[in-house]
């Protein structure tokens, strides 16, 4: 299954109110995984990743790297393991919330979770499981004069470090800086909408993908818009409202160029971020579970992969796995209450197999 099957099949708008299962938060390798064992037991799942993609760090920061541990693959890239975690969990269904950061969890009158996201959505469950990684991927901020007058300031203005809706950039005088594959394929998708895009990037060299430089060069060439070498040292404008960003060029000669947005795309550094103020009890940034069923001090909240801490623990992909499977288990007894639970093979469980298609 390639990236357009995990758009289509699972994306929720931002806002509204929701009722699953489990809420998961983080889409990385081991919150992808979580829904499998999950679903195995009846349980629904709803993920929020401030990424606008599933898989965490082997999407994000290696994603063409080989794997050599994975039980059963020899070798396999970090997108590649991705892929293949979002065809399993096909069956499933999940619900995935991509571009939210997971901000506010409280307990209900009733004894559920609800957690918020930033964008405003709500999601009630019995039972979260914590799969947050290193904590969430944000954004590195360049040093730019003036850059947090222009932040916050509403869709298609000012500062933005992510495009979440590319519509309100209709029309806009748009400067993108940087030379990885989020600046070029924001150039190459807003082009085709914005009165005109500008491209800023210190040499004429890219990280991004050769067919992308090679797109945005003849976009350049056809005059559709322009690349310039240099950089973006300061913002003008007044009561907040971007007016122009000024570029100093390799010889140090400084200009001025008209802009409504200013997207600069200088990779992602990963913080823990609101997952501390989740109250949970934190060991360095942690969260301390025990071995049995990968559950935090607090009962119904779970930690599953990099983000839990317990002895021996080993920051893998396989550990992972393993973890999520216990973890199930006790969900289950949260989330069916009533139900007693039957160990059972996949092999051999045409229930399971049911649930999996494949019967
Ligand atoms: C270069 C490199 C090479 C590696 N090689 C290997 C290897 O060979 N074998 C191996 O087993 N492991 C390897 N690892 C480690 C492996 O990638 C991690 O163990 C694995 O990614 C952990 O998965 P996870 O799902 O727990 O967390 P992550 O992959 O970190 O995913 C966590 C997700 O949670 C999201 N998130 C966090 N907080 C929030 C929030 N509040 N709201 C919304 N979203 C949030 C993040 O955006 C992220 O997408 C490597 C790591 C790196 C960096």
């Amino acid at each position: 299954m390639n990236e357009m099957n995990f758009r289509t099949f699972a994306s929720a708008e931002a806002g509204g109110t929701h009722s699953t299962d489990v809420i998961v938060v983080g889409a990385g390798p081991i919150g992808l995984f979580a829904v499998f064992e999950l679903g195995l037991l009846d349980m629904k799942a709803h993920l929020v990743d401030i990424l606008d993609r599933p898989g965490g760090q082997c999407a994000e920061l290696y994603p063409e790297k080989p794997i050599y541990d994975i039980p059963g693959y020899p070798i396999i890239s970090g997108q590649e393991l991705c892929d293949r975690l979002i065809e399993q969990i096909a069956p499933f269904h999940p619900t995935f919330h991509f571009n939210e950061m997971a901000s506010a969890l409280v307990k209900t009158p009733d004894g559920k979770w609800r957690l918020t996201t930033d964008q405003g959505t709500v999601i009630e469950a019995p039972v979260v499981v914590i799969a947050a990684g290193g904590g969430s991927f944000q954004p590195k901020k360049p040093r730019v004069a003036g850059l947090e007058l222009f932040e916050d300031k509403g869709p298609g203005l000012g500062v933005h470090y992510a495009v979440r809706k590319m519509e309100p950039f209709r029309g806009k005088r748009i400067v993108i800086s940087g030379g990885g594959d989020s600046a070029l394929d924001w150039v190459l998708n807003l082009q085709p909408l914005a009165d005109h895009v500008t491209l800023i990037h210190r040499r004429d060299g890219f990280r991004a993908a050769p067919h992308s430089v090679a797109q945005m060069k003849a976009l350049v060439e056809a005059r559709k818009m322009d690349f310039l070498l240099g950089q973006v040292m300061e913002l003008k404008g007044e009561n907040g409202v971007l007016d122009s960003v000024v570029l100093e060029d390799n010889d140090g000669v400084r200009s001025s160029l008209p802009a409504d947005a200013f997207l600069p795309f200088f990779g992602l550094t990963m913080k823990l971020g609101p997952v501390a103020e989740f109250g949970l009890n934190l060991h360095e940034n942690l969260i301390p579970v025990d071995t049995e069923k990968f559950e935090s001090s607090t009962p119904g909240i779970f930690a599953v992969g990099d983000i839990n801490h317990y002895p021996g623990k080993l920051k893998l992909i396989l550990s992972g796995f393993h973890e999520v499977a216990l973890m199930a288990q006790q969900a289950f007894r949260y989330v069916y209450p009533e139900r007693r639970l039957h160990f059972q093979y996949t092999t051999s469980s045409s229930d399971l197999q049911e649930k999996l298609g494949v019967k």
